[in-house]
């Protein structure tokens, strides 16, 4: 490979050209690096050094856990984005979105040392995001309990008989399928995964405005090691409740994280509607990968992908947009092919099976976020596959 880098497992050669013979797709991790090409060219500008001194301290210099310009740089985007109402809102920032699912169920959930109540229910509607039932689950206690998909609930959720509350998980666009929710239970406490609203992936409507919202920095800037996840929560109790369990679980976000995200929310900003809008590069890059992958398997009756409504207006960009998913949610349509996953495993394309979403495993989730080359390599093995099935007759 070239020195000090490595190629992608699938090149080889002194500049990475050269394509290994069949190898796996591997198109299983939702890794956002089909945003490394723009911040390498935007590399200087987005740098952030930190000397050995800076920042050893636990809390700011007025004692608190949250950067304040950090704070305000994240409502600033979302303002600037026309993607959620942050005015009203208490930010709490955590490990990820992933550390704030918890915190959030934790938040709206009957306090445990006030008894009486039963535990809350929590639900989401399938297929739905894995870690909603495997964090709830691991943590089930008094408090809350993992209760399934929302289709067994649907009827008796308006008099569940013991009066306990529904917290459901709504994922808006939904991973894996992209499409856009609402909540299926009527009255449950919502919790609103926003992670994929971000006109990368779907065209802005209007300002998401749930009483609980969900946001993370890995889609948007695609900085997911860096592990920066925010909720913006109407009621201030339930705000205080999900800070305290950030403070009891890390006491506070990773300092040097929240220095690094200032910097990179703040050349985003510096360059919305600009030539080097983050926002038009992602979704010229989705779009055009969907585009790419809907072509070649639409000449499938083996597979087919879910239905997106086409060209949506977007108010960010002020024009209707393509279709430009994080995910291909894909269907197996032969009676055989009951185990979507295996009957492409065995096409050398590695995705995730439905099954962990509470689906069927006629279905399988293909990542689009991955590099160029990761890309590239998809789209040959699926392009093999669909032309053996031609050649099959
Ligand atoms: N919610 C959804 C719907 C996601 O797809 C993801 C990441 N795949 C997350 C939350 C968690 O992201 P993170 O912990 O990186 O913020």
């Amino acid at each position: 490979g070239r020195p000090g880098c490595e190629c992608n497992r699938c090149f080889d050669g002194p500049d990475c050209s050269i394509r290994t013979p069949n190898c796996t797709a591997d198109a299983n991790s939702g890794d956002p690096l089909f945003l490394e090409p723009y911040w390498k060219r935007h590399a200087a500008a987005s740098a952030v050094l930190v000397p050995g001194w800076h920042r050893l301290s636990y809390a700011t210099t007025d004692g608190l856990y949250q950067s304040v310009e950090l704070e305000n740089h994240i409502r600033q985007l979302h303002r600037a984005v026309g993607n959620a109402v942050v005015d009203d809102k208490t930010l709490v920032l955590g490990a990820g979105s992933t550390q704030l699912i918890n915190a959030l169920v934790h938040a709206l959930s009957p306090d445990a040392a006030a008894a009486a109540s039963p535990p809350a229910r929590v639900v989401a509607t399938a297929p739905y995001y894995p870690p909603y039932r495997t964090q709830t689950a691991m943590f089930d206690g008094r408090e809350y309990r993992w209760e399934g998909t929302t289709a067994a609930w649907a009827n008796a959720s308006r008099n569940s008989s013991d009066g306990s509350r529904f917290v459901e998980f709504v994922t808006s666009p939904n991973n894996p399928d992209a499409l856009l929710r609402a909540p299926v239970l009527r009255g449950s406490a919502v919790i609103a995964d926003h992670a994929y609203y971000w006109p990368h992936f779907t065209h802005i409507a209007a300002p998401a405005d749930e009483d609980v919202m969900l946001f993370t920095m890995s889609k948007p800037s695609g900085h997911a090691g860096s592990r920066l996840g925010w909720a913006l929560i109407r009621d201030e109790k339930v705000a205080k409740r999900a800070y305290e369990y950030v403070q009891n679980s890390i006491m506070g976000a990773s300092r040097d994280t929240q220095l690094r995200m200032l910097g990179i929310v703040r050349f985003m900003l510096a360059n919305l509607h600009g030539k080097d809008d983050i926002f038009s590069f992602g979704h010229d890059v989705m779009r055009s990968r969907w585009r790419r992958l809907s072509a070649v398997v639409s000449r499938s009756r083996r597979i087919s992908l879910q239905s997106i409504p086409p060209n949506q207006y977007c108010t960010y960009f002020d024009r209707v947009r393509e279709p430009s998913p994080a995910y291909a949610w894909v269907k197996c349509e032969r009676e055989e092919d009951d185990d979507c996953y295996e009957a492409l495993l065995k096409a050398r394309i590695i995705t995730r099976s439905g099954a962990g979403y509470d689906a069927s495993s006629r279905y399988t989730r293909v990542s689009l976020l991955k590099s160029d080359d990761d890309f590239q390599v998809l789209m040959d093995r699926v392009t093999d596959f669909v032309n053996a099935e031609n050649y099959d007759g």
